[in-house]
């Protein structure tokens, strides 16, 4: 069902409502029986309803009549409609909440495995508090719209047409005169719900604000307060929070304005029916019992049209809702075409003119060529900002190429199947996240959840994380917090080492991974790194460099340029970006390394880029 949905890319802001209806039914459809069950239900209940009418002139022509029968048949009808009005109202009820829930349930898990299939990009762009409000707030209004609105529009829209029908059925000519005013109900009813819709989705972006703002000052208490930003994050909410109120507000008003509107309209009409009704000609045609079974079913009219355009409001919000929603679930997912299986890959990497740009204004990696065998290890050093980070997530295909060509085990990498690319490629990125979970879990998440904890233990022990486990309280069965908050950057940085060493891929890639960790856990770490990186293909990513003097291949890049490729010896004797770039290191660190020889133009460059390395 969610695959038919996701197909369709067509932007549905200007799709007119039936298009959201049909879409909506299509997820009511695998519930039809039940969902026909209910209407039958709100059915029955409705004409038994109608029934009280009909029952009301039996009652009043034999008061006047000689009919005996009526005295035994009259109660026994009057027990039996609600009987069946009771078990038409069961069913109804219950099989529309039962339709409901299964309907929400849907929606919500179509749109949080949508979460899993969008693109990198897709997350860049949009904000988080909305994509939460749309799993929070948004799908209780389709809720609200789905439960309450069908249940009062089945029961109250059969109720109308059964009482019509009724009205026609004893004097058409007078129905002529409420079916008069159908016209203007319903163009009450049509400029309300245009106004509803409007507000509802407004409404339902501040409070993807509500939530934005709310996680942001939550989140960063700490940041609020150093910097004294609690002026700025009060205002801020009061702004949003204010505006929501004003829209609801707004939407009250349509609905405490519309509502007595209809009714006065329904009276009005309801006053010249009586005017008419009580002609003489009127009432020569009709019997006492007609005519007041006539009345009290037109008298009967005006509460279910009250609810009904009562609903419309409800009705609106959770279109609104759904609009957005299926707008969600329209993005596109990662593109995923590649047939190839792949289920070992020996680990050579290709990168082939590559050109990348995040937006199409500025390029980010421009001409990339590089190649690393398989197994080689291989370190790419530069200033923060020049594309190193970028480079590294084109491998795993979180964003696609613009032009050229990325080959691994000489196959483009677009060819492959994206679980299987992935699942050769272990990563330490440069912000860790850990879950909620314990240390064990967290280490061996995924598809390593079944790894045993024999295997956990290696994996923290090889990251140099198996000492601080065993000193949190519960060891392996510590929980770790919010993204990790109880534990330091440097021990979050060697779970998530542990966490790729795990994972045992031919792959390994390394961005700034040690860079939390102090110089003589960077030295434990960088042994058992070593030994690991030893057969598979690593790409490093570092800034301090004597991290990485040990590297087949230091890869220099530069405002998204690789200007510089050789090992540490070639590179320091080239004397070029690398080697001042090392040299610089060590002088700060305090290092003891030869007092570099300056020429003039080494000079600039140096003091540049002593400027922006982070
Ligand atoms: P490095 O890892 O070398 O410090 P990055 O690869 O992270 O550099 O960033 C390279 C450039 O791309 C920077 O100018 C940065 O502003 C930009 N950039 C990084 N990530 C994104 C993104 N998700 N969307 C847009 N631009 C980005
Ligand atoms: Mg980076």
């Amino acid at each position: 069902m969610s695959d038919k949905n996701s197909a369709q890319t067509s932007p549905l802001e200007n799709t007119n409502d039936w298009v959201i209806y049909k879409r909506l039914l299509s997820y009511v459809k695998p519930f039809w029986a039940a969902f026909a069950v209910s209407i039958v239900g709100f059915a029955l209940f409705s004409l038994a309803s109608v029934g009280f009418a009909e029952l009301m002139k039996h009652m009043v022509d034999a008061v006047n009549g000689e009919n005996t029968d009526s005295r035994f048949w009259i109660p026994v009808s009057l027990v039996g409609l609600f009987f069946i009005r009771g078990i038409g109202s069961f069913l109804g009820n219950y099989c529309l909440a039962y339709v409901s829930n299964f309907v929400i349930h849907d929606l919500r898990t179509d749109l949080f495995n949508k979460f899993l299939s969008l693109s990198s990009s897709f997350f860049d762009q949009s904000a988080s508090g909305h994509l939460v409000a749309k799993i929070t707030f948004h799908v209780t209004q389709v809720t609200g719209a789905v439960t309450d609105a069908v249940r009062v529009l089945i029961r109250e829209g059969i109720f109308v047409i059964g009482l019509l029908s009724y009205l026609l059925y004893v004097n058409w000519r007078l129905s002529l005169v409420i079916l008069s005013i159908t016209p203007i109900i319903a163009w009450v009813v049509g400029y309300a719900g245009r106004r509803f819709r409007g507000i509802s989705s407004r409404i339902q972006n501040s409070m993807g604000d509500v939530t934005q703002v709310s996680t942001e000052a939550v989140n960063g208490y700490r940041e609020v307060r150093i910097f004294g930003g609690s002026h700025i994050e009060k205002n801020r909410f009061n702004k949003i929070s204010n505006y929501t109120r004003q829209q609801m507000m707004k939407m009250e008003a349509t609905i405490a304005i519309s509502s007595p509107l209809i009714q006065f309209i329904t009276a009005f009409a309801m006053a010249v029916l009586v005017w008419l009704a009580l002609s003489p000609e009127m009432i020569g045609d009709m019997t006492p019992g007609a005519f007041v079974a006539f009345i009290s079913a037109a008298s009967m009219l005006p509460k279910p049209l009250k609810q009904l355009s009562d609903i419309n409001a409800k009705l609106q919000r959770g279109l609104a809702a759904a609009v957005d929603i299926f707008e969600q679930l329209d993005q596109e997912d990662e593109n995923d075409t590649g047939q190839l299986p792949l289920a070992e890959a020996t680990g050579r990497i290709d990168f082939v003119n590559v050109d990348f740009s995040y937006s199409p204004k500025k390029p980010v990696l421009k001409g990339i060529n590089l190649t690393i065998e398989a197994g080689q290890t291989i370190a790419l050093v530069g200033k923060s900002g020049s594309g190193k980070t970028t480079l590294a997530n084109l491998i795993p295909r979180f964003y696609e190429v613009q032009s050229g060509q990325i080959l691994l085990d000489g196959q483009p990498i677009e060819s492959f199947k994206l679980a299987e690319l992935r699942n050769q490629i272990a990563l330490v990125s440069q912000q860790v996240t850990l879950f909620n979970d314990t240390v064990q879990n967290n280490i061996a998440y995924g598809r390593l959840a079944n790894a045993s904890l024999k295997e956990v233990r290696e994996a923290a022990e090889a990251a140099n994380a198996l000492e601080f486990i065993e000193q949190l309280p519960n060891g392996f069965d510590t929980l770790v917090g919010d993204d990790g908050v109880l534990l330091s950057g440097g021990q979050r940085q060697r779970m998530a080492i542990a966490r790729s060493l795990l994972k045992n891929a031919p792959i390994l890639i390394l961005d700034e991974a040690t860079s939390a960790l102090d110089t003589q856990s960077e030295k434990n770490i960088q042994q058992a790194l070593e030994r690991v990186m030893e057969n598979r293909t690593t790409l490093v990513i570092a800034h301090r460099l004597s991290t990485i003097e040990n590297a087949d291949k230091i890869v220099v890049m530069d405002q998204g340029e690789i200007i510089e490729v050789g090992t540490h010896k070639e590179l320091l004797e080239k004397s070029g970006r690398y080697a001042l770039l090392y040299r610089m290191q060590f002088s700060d660190d305090g290092g003891t390394s030869p007092a570099p020889v300056q020429t003039a133009q080494s000079a600039e460059v140096e003091a540049e880029t002593k400027k922006d390395l982070s």
